[in-house]
């Protein structure tokens, strides 16, 4: 029928939305009309559900009406940021010509759209949708399969707000460390990885994973694709990358390329990040450690929030990234520990630089915003504010006593970025800078003639507009008479309502054209105004054109400086880390630490820095502790140390400071201790609490077991082991047997340093057995009946666990506690601390030699029986000989 002959044509803008839609599969389309982007069909409903705004419906596809709604242009980075935490990725459609060019094609055209920009997480610029505190990274994981099993790992990040860029190789155990260590946005990885059967479960458990196909991992085109972004012809002066690494980069750089749409952000060269190089930290640890956030998922509460004085949002990002990633060279450490001796010496210079920085703007994402063109006057006034305070900053560092390697380097970048620049910004940039450029008026008067030129004409026609409206009053003889400006009428002369018949009858109608009746006013031109409003809307247009010329001008000095600009900006990062963590040193009583190749660490008078800054808080003190796991004579102390104590006492934080402590030496900063010494620790294992991870479908105790599994196979010499409480999730006496077996591989395996804290006071035991393990309890004071925690760690170990008293404390019904205290004495009749001795004595050490010592060992009986049995063939032998086989088996027992 006609109806549906209607209803199923598609109409022209239909159309080309449809195939814009198509072509950008999974993602949201934001599509341009006049003031608004609207959104239709599904990406309707779901944009309308996730925003909370009105959805409606325009005209009709295949006969049903189709879903519509939308934001404003001038408010979408508010929306965009919303779909974006919600785990959208949008496309941005714009018009590509202006409607008067597509009219002029035909009444029946649409006009031309194209889209800009993909919004994906990693590929942020925009201050609004980025948090300034932390890096926006895009990663990209490539692998490279080996037929020995041992496939490898290549990764390349990027913050294309920041320019940084980083590849580095792992091995695919090491995977999950890597990714919670570089803590991305988004991750992009080939459609096969994603589906991988052993890699593809922890891929699909991160925020924003973008498969792709394998064509932007294809490593023969790798180094093309990367040449070809940084515009070289090779990229061995830029970088040295393993195969592997360029494959991942090139992956990285072209799905930029990609969500920019051609647009190219300038990226510093890849930087490599040797294996190696830094303090191995598994995903479990850094969250039982809360380094970042919280066990409840708080920036609040966690050691980077506690440790984190800096007055930038760059220092903020680097100091985080410090955190992430602390070193494993003790050249490396020194450096940045001498940078921070020289603030802690001199408080007037780190003062002083505190407060430069303070005014000094974010370098980097200013220069990343005008590199896509998506800056504004006040980012290039941000470059000129940042080279300015580089000189306060370099006046300042000049007077240090002995600038420290580090300081010296800084002082080098803060020099690079030319001083032409900034004085040419200084002289083009008006006082007071509009956010977007769009309405021009950010170029100074003087800067240049034509501009002056332009803008005097635009203002004196405006006086001319003046004196026009004084000659109409006097002329009409109406002294209410105005001449008004409004967006559709342009200039226009405005009389009240009793007025307006005057100027429609002659003779003033030869002069006045009628052009809208209002209810209280009536609006007229003139062919006089008509002309001088085209002069003023050309000088004006002529002035704003001029004006978004310089803009692109400067844009692109600043672009050509960007290297010596982010250099510089860089340099501010490392001061404030600097100069920040000088002042805690400072402020919280710090100390540098020793840090060393020894295995030892011996830490005095050590305090946890979150909990001292909440008791401080409170006006509490913290019970300083000492803490020596460096290996020597084994009375003195143990690389092992079991800690026994009731609940409440303190326990887990002390394990947690001295992880934290050996931790914070290694990023090189301050420690909250009276002295430290740390042999250089190569991974930091810690289990601690029991999060349940239902999510994963994994009990307490499997989380728990499957923890301790990663330590017991990976930690090394070099490792520091906290385990709090293991065995906990499950019956007493397996409870009990795992924790044991555990302190013994620990002892005999894996002989790294260790904290072992335990309910289970059997295990005081095995330090009979154990050279090296030492006992040490958290002291409390039974006083009335009540327990007091004293919170000192002291040789020794808890004879028992005040575990009822703890429970009065928390107010259980004295009822309850009554009948628990005599269900305790009975059941101390039993006495479990004998059976656990015994055992000390009689159980053999199990067997963790070497691998290849256990290869070597000799069979025993029964496996030397298993082997000459199997060697038998009875279907080959005669009645005879197996009668022989089985005389000679009974022999040999
Ligand atoms: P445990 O692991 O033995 O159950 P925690 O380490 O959780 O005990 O400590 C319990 C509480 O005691 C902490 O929340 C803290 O407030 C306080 N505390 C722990 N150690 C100290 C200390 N060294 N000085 C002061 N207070 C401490």
């Amino acid at each position: 029928t006609p109806a549906t002959d209607a209803n199923s044509r598609v109409t022209p803008m239909m159309e080309q939305y449809l195939e814009i839609k198509a072509a950008h599969p999974g993602l949201l389309l934001f599509y341009r009309m006049g003031d608004f982007y609207e959104l239709f069909f599904e990406d309707a409903e779901i944009a309308s559900k996730t925003l909370g705004i009105v959805l409606t419906k325009r005209g009709k596809h295949q006969g049903m009406d189709i879903p519509m709604c939308g934001v404003p242009v001038e408010r979408s980075e508010d929306y965009l940021h919303r779909l974006i935490n919600a785990g959208h990725r949008v496309a941005v459609c714009e018009q590509t010509e202006n409607p008067a060019a597509a009219r002029a094609r035909g009444n029946k055209s649409v006009v031309a759209r194209g889209v800009v920009r993909l919004v994906t997480p990693g590929t942020l610029t925009e201050d609004t949708l980025l948090d300034a505190r932390t890096n926006n990274y895009l990663l990209a994981i490539a692998r490279a399969r080996s037929s020995s099993g041992g496939d490898r790992i290549g990764l390349a990040w990027i913050d294309i707000s920041t320019s940084e860029f980083m590849v580095t190789e792992c091995a695919t155990a090491e995977l999950a460390a890597t990714l919670a260590r570089i803590n991305p946005n988004e991750v992009i990885v080939t459609d096969a990885l994603y589906g991988d059967a052993d890699l593809g479960p922890l891929l699909r458990e991160l925020p924003s994973v973008t498969p792709l196909t394998r064509d932007v991992f294809d490593g023969a085109t790798a180094e093309r694709r990367l040449c070809d972004y940084f515009a070289v012809a090779t990229m061995d002066g830029l970088s040295a990358m393993s195969r592997l690494e360029a494959t991942a980069a090139a992956a990285a750089v072209t799905y930029i390329d990609r969500t920019q749409v051609g647009k190219r952000p300038p990226l510093s060269p890849p930087s490599r990040e040797a294996a190696g190089t830094t303090m191995a930290i598994d995903p479990a640890t850094r969250a039982n450690l809360e380094l970042t956030r919280t066990l409840s998922g708080e920036r609040r509460g966690s050691l980077l929030d506690a440790i984190d004085c800096t007055v930038t949002a760059a220092g903020s990002r680097l100091l985080a990234q410090r955190l992430a990633a602390p070193l494993t060279d003790i050249a490396g450490i020194a450096r940045r520990l001498d940078a921070i001796a020289a603030f802690v010496a001199d408080s007037a210079a780190r003062d002083d630089v505190r407060t430069t920085l303070r005014a000094a703007p974010d370098m980097s994402r200013a220069l990343a915003r005008l590199s896509v063109g998506r800056g504004g006057p006040r980012d290039l006034a941000d470059l000129r504010d940042g080279i300015l305070a580089a000189d306060q900053a370099l006046v300042r560092l000049a007077q240090l006593e002995t600038p420290p390697l580090e300081i010296i380097a800084v002082m080098e970048a803060l020099r690079r970025p030319s001083r032409d620049l900034a004085r040419e910004f200084e002289r083009a940039l008006a006082e007071q800078l509009p956010l977007i450029k769009r309405d021009g008026g950010f170029i100074r008067e003087n800067y240049e003639a034509a501009l002056d030129e332009s803008r005097n004409l635009r203002d004196a026609s405006r006086l001319v507009v003046a004196a026009m409206q004084a000659r109409y009053a006097d002329t009409t003889g109406i002294k209410a008479l105005k001449i008004r400006h409004n967006n559709v009428l342009g200039y226009f002369v405005e009389v009240t309502a009793q007025h307006g018949d005057k100027l429609m009858a002659p003779p003033l109608n030869a002069t006045f054209i009628h052009r809208q009746t209002l209810a209280g006013q009536v609006r007229f031109t003139t062919s006089e105004l008509g002309e001088i409003e085209a002069k003023i809307a050309n000088a004006g247009d002529r002035a704003l054109n001029l004006e978004l010329e310089i803009f692109e001008r400067l844009c692109v000095m600043a672009l050509a400086a960007s290297d010596d600009l982010r250099a510089a900006a860089h340099a501010f990062a490392l001061l404030d880390v600097a100069t920040s963590l000088a002042k805690l040193a400072v402020d919280d009583n710090y100390v540098r630490p020793e840090v060393d190749g020894s295995l030892g660490f011996a830490v005095e008078g050590g305090r946890h820095p979150v909990v001292e800054q909440a008791l401080k808080r409170a006006g509490q003190p913290f019970i300083a502790n000492a803490c020596d796991l460096s290996p020597g004579p084994a009375q003195k102390s143990g690389q092992i140390w079991l800690i026994t104590g009731p609940n409440m006492a303190g326990k887990s934080t002390f394990l947690r400071q001295n992880a934290l402590i050996a931790l914070m030496a290694q990023i090189g900063s301050y420690v909250p201790a009276s002295r430290a010494r740390i042999g250089v620790v190569d991974r930091l294992f810690s289990r601690v609490g029991a999060a349940d991870d239902l999510a994963r479908g994994r009990s307490t105790f499997m989380v728990e077991m499957v923890e301790t599994a990663v330590i017991l196979n990976q930690a090394s010499e070099r490792s520091l082991v906290i385990l709090d409480e293991i065995g906990r999730g499950t019956a007493t006496f397996d409870g009990l047997s795992i924790a044991w077996a555990a302190i013994e591989h620990l002892h005999e395996a894996n002989r790294c340093r260790a904290l072992f804290a335990t309910h289970y006071h059997e295990l005081t035991a095995l330090s009979a057995k154990l050279p090296r393990m030492f006992n040490a309890t958290v002291r409390v004071k039974e006083w009335q009946g009540d327990v007091v925690f004293l919170h000192e760690v002291l040789p020794g170990s808890a004879d028992r666990s005040y575990g009822i008293q703890v429970a009065k404390l928390a107010g259980l019904p004295p009822a309850v506690i009554t009948r628990a205290k005599s269900v305790l004495a009975k059941l101390e009749a039993q006495d479990r601390g004998q059976t656990a001795r015994a055992l000390a004595d009689d159980l053999p050490l199990f067997a963790v030699p070497s691998r290849a010592a256990a290869e070597a060992a000799p069979p025993s009986e029964a496996e030397q029986m298993m082997e000459a049995v199997k060697a038998l063939h009875p279907d080959e032998m005669s009645p005879r000989e197996a009668l022989e086989a089985l005389y000679a088996l009974k022999a040999k027992l």
